[in-house]
């Protein structure tokens, strides 16, 4: 069904061609061969990834394959993003060692996050699963790690929690692992410095495609570069990199671990947040809550002082432990501020 629908994409696309042009920025070559006809300039449709994307040209690995061909995109193309699926193809004669993008295959996730201007901007597509890495230091925050899991679910990710730096042990972080595993999800307990626990943690993510978010300073860069030994990647510095606003929209890339998985990584993306959700959203992304939705005696219940709650009242019974039910509370009660102060400035 998808390819028959990604067809009608590619004939649309074919009957917009004469107009199509090739990206101004694309190389000369390239803007050349638009003129020329494609036919003879480009090879058979292919299909690939997306490792990396640039402003008017994408990385893309042709599949089963890992080499990199730099593609130039067509005109009428839809912003692509590292992890699109795309049909491209192969640049012949002098465009040899180049390729251009013809089509994006619908994508399973979209990650997206706001620009410097509050603008909504994709930044990965195609993520399969989310790993929120926490440690003993900096100490955890459940409400941060409840932020995370609730965007992680309402994009449909699967989630993995990873304690990192082990060896320290503490007996807080640990019972709170347990607490998350205890609500359904994976949980690891890793030392990147050691070793410990990294194999299990690598045949976890041998499947699907993976982004490491959480608290500046917990490992997750030590994580990925024990992970992915043949890459460079900053330990301690890509952070600081984000803090400046440096690099944090744009170039995320896609690696594969060596024994299998792939990783999506950029300092934006560790940045994942709970961006354009509403009330329903965040319920929904408390697993245990999930359960009681629909249950209150009034419909619009707020879920915090109305009367006959089913979810204060499996909170009070301990069916719901009572840092999450706080935690949604004050994550919900922040999306009321924030949208309280939209409006005041809307007014004014
Ligand atoms: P990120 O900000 O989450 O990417 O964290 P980094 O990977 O940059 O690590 C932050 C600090 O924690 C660095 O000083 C690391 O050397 C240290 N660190 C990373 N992994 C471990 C570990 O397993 N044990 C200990 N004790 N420190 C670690
Ligand atoms: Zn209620």
């Amino acid at each position: 069904m998808a390819k028959r629908k990604l067809n009608r994409q590619q004939r649309s696309r074919i009957d917009a061609k004469q107009a199509s042009k090739l990206s101004k920025q694309g190389n000369e070559a390239l803007s050349g061969a638009s003129d020329a006809g494609d036919d003879a300039n480009f090879g058979p449709e292919l299909n690939g990834t997306v490792t990396s994307h640039y402003r008017a040209a994408a990385d893309v690995e042709p599949e089963g394959e890992t080499s990199i061909v730099r593609c130039h995109l067509r005109a009428n193309l839809p912003a692509l993003v590292t992890g699109d699926r795309v049909t491209w193809r192969q640049g012949q004669g002098e465009l040899a060692g180049v390729g251009i993008i013809e089509a994006v295959h619908p994508r399973t996730s979209e990650l997206c996050r706001p620009d410097s201007y509050g603008k909504m901007k994709l930044v990965a597509a195609n993520i399969t699963r989310a790993v929120i890495v926490i440690a003993p230091e900096p100490e955890p925050f459940t409400n941060l790690i409840d932020r995370y899991l609730v965007a992680a679910e309402h994009l449909g990710l699967d989630v993995t929690l990873v304690l990192n730096k082990a060896e320290l042990g503490n007996e807080s972080t640990d019972t709170l692992l347990t607490n998350y595993q205890a609500l359904g999800y994976s949980a690891f307990k890793v030392s990147s410095h050691q070793g410990t626990g990294m194999d299990t943690l690598t045949e976890h993510l041998a499947t699907g495609c993976s982004i490491f978010v959480g608290q500046s300073g917990v490992g997750k860069s030590s994580i990925i570069q024990a992970l992915l030994p043949d890459e460079a990647i900053k330990v301690g510095e890509l952070s600081h990199a984000a803090k400046k606003g440096r690099h944090t929209t744009t170039h995320a890339k896609l690696y594969h671990f060596p024994t299998g998985g792939d990783c999506i990584d950029s300092p934006g993306i560790r940045e994942f947040g709970l961006w354009h959700l509403d009330a329903d959203d965040i319920l929904n992304g408390f697993a245990e809550i999930r359960p009681f939705i629909g249950s209150c005696k009034f419909r619009n219940c707020n879920h915090i002082s109305d009367k006959g709650c089913a979810i204060v009242q499996a909170a009070e019974a301990g069916d719901i432990r009572t840092e999450r039910y706080q935690s949604y509370c004050n994550i919900v009660q922040s999306l009321d501020a924030v949208t309280m102060q939209t409006d005041k400035s809307l007014k004014s």
